[in-house]
C-alpha cells in the first residue's frame, strides 16, 4: 500500500494512446469526447451550487451537495481519460475512480433516504391549487367582513334614532312633569336618560371603531406637537375641570401618520390619563417622544391608578374594562381604537404600568420619511 501511494503520480505504464496505435482519428475522438464530457460534468455542480445559494429554502440541501461532489468525481474520471492518453498514471486514475465510486454510493444512499420525504413535497400544480384555495377563502373572508361591517354600521346608525327619542322623552318627563314626580319616579327617569346616553356613547364608539377598519389610509408627514396641542386644546374644558397639569415636551418630531386617526388615538389616551386617577388626586400628565430604531415613540405618562401586569394586554381589546361604570365611566372601546388605529397607521401601541404608580402609554409611528 505504501509503495502504491509513493508511486501514485508515477507514469510508469504505457500511455493509453498506445492502445489506439496513436491513430490520430481514434485519439482525437477519445480526446474531444472525454474533454466535452468533463466540461459538461463540471458545469453541473457550478449550476447546482448557484441554485442552492440563491434559493435559500431549497429542500434537502445535503442531497444537492452529495450529488454535486459525485458529478465532480465523474468529470474528473473523464479528465483522467484525457490525461492517460499520454501519461500512464493508472494508479492515480484508479484512485480518482475509487473516490468517485464511494461518492456514487453515498449519493445513492442519500437519495434512497430522502425519496419518501421528497415524494410528500407538493409539486407546482399542488402549490397552485393550494394557493387558489387560499385566495378564494381570503376573498370570502374579505366579502363576509365587508358585509359584517356594513351590517354593524347600519344597525349602529339606526339604533341611534330610537335612543335619541328615549333621551329626549325622559328629559321632557323630568322637565315638564318633574314637580309631579316623587323622588323614586324622578330617579327612574334619570336612570333611563343616563342609560340611553351611555348606549349612545357606546354606539358612537363602535361606529368610530368600525370606521377605522374600512377607511382607506394615506400616510402623510404630520407634526406631532401640533396634533398633541390641538387635542389637548379640545380637552381644555375637562383639563380645567379636573385641575389637571398637562406638560408637553417642547420639541416633538414629525411622523408618517394620518391626522384623523392620530387625533382619535391621542384623544382616547389623554382622556384616559385624565380619568383614571384616584378621586381627589390632581392628574399630572407628561407627553414626550423618543427615537427608537428609526421610529418615533410618543409617551403619555399619568399619575393615575395604574394597571396590574396581567391586565395590560387585554385592556386593548374591545369592551375590556377593569372597573365598574359607577367608579369610572366609559365604554371599553377607547384602547381598542388606539390599538386598531395604530395598526392601521403601520405603528404599534402599548403600556408600562404598576398599580398605584401611574401608567405610561406609548404609541410608535414610522418617521416622516415614510410618508
Ligand atoms: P374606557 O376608558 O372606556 O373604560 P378603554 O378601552 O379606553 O375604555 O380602557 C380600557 C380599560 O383600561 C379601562 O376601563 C381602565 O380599566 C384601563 N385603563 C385605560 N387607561 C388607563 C389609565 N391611563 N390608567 C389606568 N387604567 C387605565
Amino acid at each position: 500500500m505504501g509503495e502504491f501511494l509513493r508511486r501514485l503520480f508515477d507514469s510508469d505504464f504505457m500511455p493509453h494512446g498506445h492502445c489506439y496505435y496513436w491513430q490520430a482519428d481514434i485519439v482525437w475522438l477519445h480526446l474531444v469526447s472525454d474533454a466535452v464530457i468533463t466540461l459538461a460534468y463540471y458545469s453541473i455542480p457550478v449550476s447546482l451550487g448557484y441554485f442552492v445559494a440563491r434559493k435559500r429554502d431549497v429542500p434537502f440541501p445535503g442531497l444537492f451537495v452529495m450529488f454535486g461532489l459525485f458529478i465532480l468525481g465523474c468529470g474528473t474520471t473523464h479528465a483522467m481519460e484525457v490525461w492517460t492518453l499520454w501519461h500512464g498514471t493508472y494508479r492515480l486514475a484508479g484512485v480518482v475512480k475509487a473516490l468517485t465510486a464511494a461518492l456514487s454510493i453515498g449519493t445513492a444512499l442519500v437519495l434512497v433516504r430522502v425519496t419518501p420525504a421528497a415524494l410528500s413535497l407538493r409539486g407546482p400544480t399542488e402549490w397552485e391549487e393550494a394557493n387558489q384555495a387560499l385566495l378564494a377563502s381570503a376573498a370570502e373572508v374579505t366579502r363576509v367582513n365587508a358585509e359584517l361591517q356594513a351590517f354593524s354600521y347600519s344597525v349602529s346608525h339606526d339604533l341611534r334614532a330610537p335612543l335619541r327619542a328615549m333621551q329626549g322623552f325622559s328629559q321632557a318627563l323630568l322637565e315638564d312633569y318633574g314637580d309631579r314626580l316623587d323622588d323614586r319616579a324622578r330617579s327612574y327617569a334619570e336612570r333611563i336618560a343616563g342609560a340611553a346616553a351611555h348606549m349612545d356613547q357606546l354606539i358612537q364608539d363602535i361606529l368610530a371603531y368600525s370606521r377605522l377598519t374600512t377607511k382607506e389610509i394615506q400616510l402623510q408627514a404630520v407634526d406631532l406637537r401640533s396634533v398633541v396641542e390641538r387635542v389637548s386644546g379640545q380637552m381644555a374644558g375637562e383639563i380645567r375641570a379636573r385641575e389637571a397639569e398637562v406638560t408637553v415636551a417642547s420639541s416633538l418630531p414629525s411622523v408618517a401618520s394620518q391626522d384623523v386617526i392620530l387625533t382619535q388615538v391621542l384623544e382616547n389616551l389623554l382622556s384616559n390619563a385624565l380619568k383614571f386617577v384616584t378621586p381627589g388626586v390632581r392628574p399630572r400628565i407628561r407627553v414626550w417622544a423618543e427615537e427608537r430604531e428609526g421610529k418615533t415613540r410618543l409617551w403619555i405618562e399619568d399619575n393615575g391608578i395604574g394597571i396590574a401586569a396581567e391586565h395590560q394586554d387585554r385592556i386593548f381589546q374591545v369592551f375590556e374594562r377593569l372597573h365598574g361604570r359607577e367608579s369610572y365611566p366609559g365604554t371599553g372601546i377607547g384602547l381598542a381604537i388606539v390599538r386598531r388605529g395604530m395598526e392601521r397607521l403601520r405603528g404599534a401601541a402599548g403600556v408600562e404600568s404598576e398599580p398605584g404608580k401611574g401608567s405610561r402609554f406609548w404609541i410608535e409611528l414610522p418617521g416622516s420619511e415614510h410618508a
